[in-house]
């Protein structure tokens, strides 16, 4: 294992890896947004945890927290309003156009890495996608702004046509993650011989086993992150620096 904390360094580093890997696989955590102006889950101060999370089985339960997790989401919204793809995210990009990228499996609900043009439908986004929603009964898309609107104007929650309820497309802490989301994430660990980790703590399962199955298959493995993961140890090339001055070069 490699461990640099020069951004310069470690941008030399993982090119080296880059010009010699076929297919590589990124994994990106809410770290590669901080520079968009989305917070991260645990850096201090976070917002994401100002309250206790509304869980799904509750969401499902009760009107009174459907109506509290909607109000939540809307200030969240606000927070982050018009983010645009950072370094890291157009760095993939620009990977992914010249034919290395596998698939970018993201823990992130923000939606850059489409917004980046990145893989198109090579993107898993294993937490969901915050910017829409979804009826839970039949799986119809909703989009945010008319339910916002009738929610601030009257109160109303979104109800699908089919008499469903219609849910942020994130997923809720004890909502299960799509089964054909953690296929698609696993043949992507298993299909590279480059696995990058991008600005994720790598402490939220399922999704930190996937860098552990691509090592596992032989691939070799790069952490790009400001602080220290579990997974270091094991890494081929550990980087402790700025992921946008990282791949920004590169
Ligand atoms: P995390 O907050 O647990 O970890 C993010 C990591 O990124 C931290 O270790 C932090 O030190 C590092 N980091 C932050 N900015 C960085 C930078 N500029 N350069 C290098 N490193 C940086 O995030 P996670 O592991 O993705 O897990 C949190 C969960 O919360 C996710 O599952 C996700 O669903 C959700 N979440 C998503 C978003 C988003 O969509 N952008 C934001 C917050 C939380």
């Amino acid at each position: 294992m490699t461990t640099l904390t020069s951004a310069t360094q470690g941008s030399a580093a993982l090119a080296r890896l880059l010009g010699t890997a076929t297919t590589v696989t990124v994994f990106t955590g809410a770290g590669i947004s901080t520079e968009c102006g989305v917070p991260d889950f645990r850096s201090a101060g976070s917002p994401w945890r100002q309250n206790a999370p509304i869980g799904f089985k509750d969401y499902l339960a009760d009107p009174m927290l459907r109506r509290e997790a909607w109000r939540r989401k809307f200030v969240m919204d606000d927070l982050y309003a018009g983010s645009r793809p950072g370094r890291g995210h157009r760095a993939i990009a620009r990977w992914a156009a010249a034919g290395l990228v596998h698939s970018v499996v993201t823990q992130n609900i923000d939606g850059l890495h489409a917004a980046a043009a990145g893989p198109g439908d090579r993107i898993v986004e294993l937490h969901g996608n915050g910017t829409f929603a979804r009826c839970l009964g039949c799986g119809k898309r909703h989009e945010l702004a008319p339910i916002r609107a009738r929610f601030e104007a009257e109160g109303t929650l979104p109800e699908c046509g089919c008499g469903g309820i219609v849910k942020s497309a994130s997923v809720a802490f004890g909502q299960p993650l799509d089964e054909g989301d953690l296929r698609r994430a696993a043949e992507a660990s298993l299909a590279c011989d480059l696995f990058v980790v991008l600005g994720s703590s790598l402490v939220v399962r399922p999704a930190a086993r996937f860098p552990e199955m691509a090592q596992r298959n032989g691939a070799k493995t790069v952490v790009v992150n400001r602080e220290p993961t579990p997974f270091d140890v094991v890494a081929d090339l550990v980087v402790l620096a700025d992921i946008g001055d990282v791949l920004d070069p590169l």
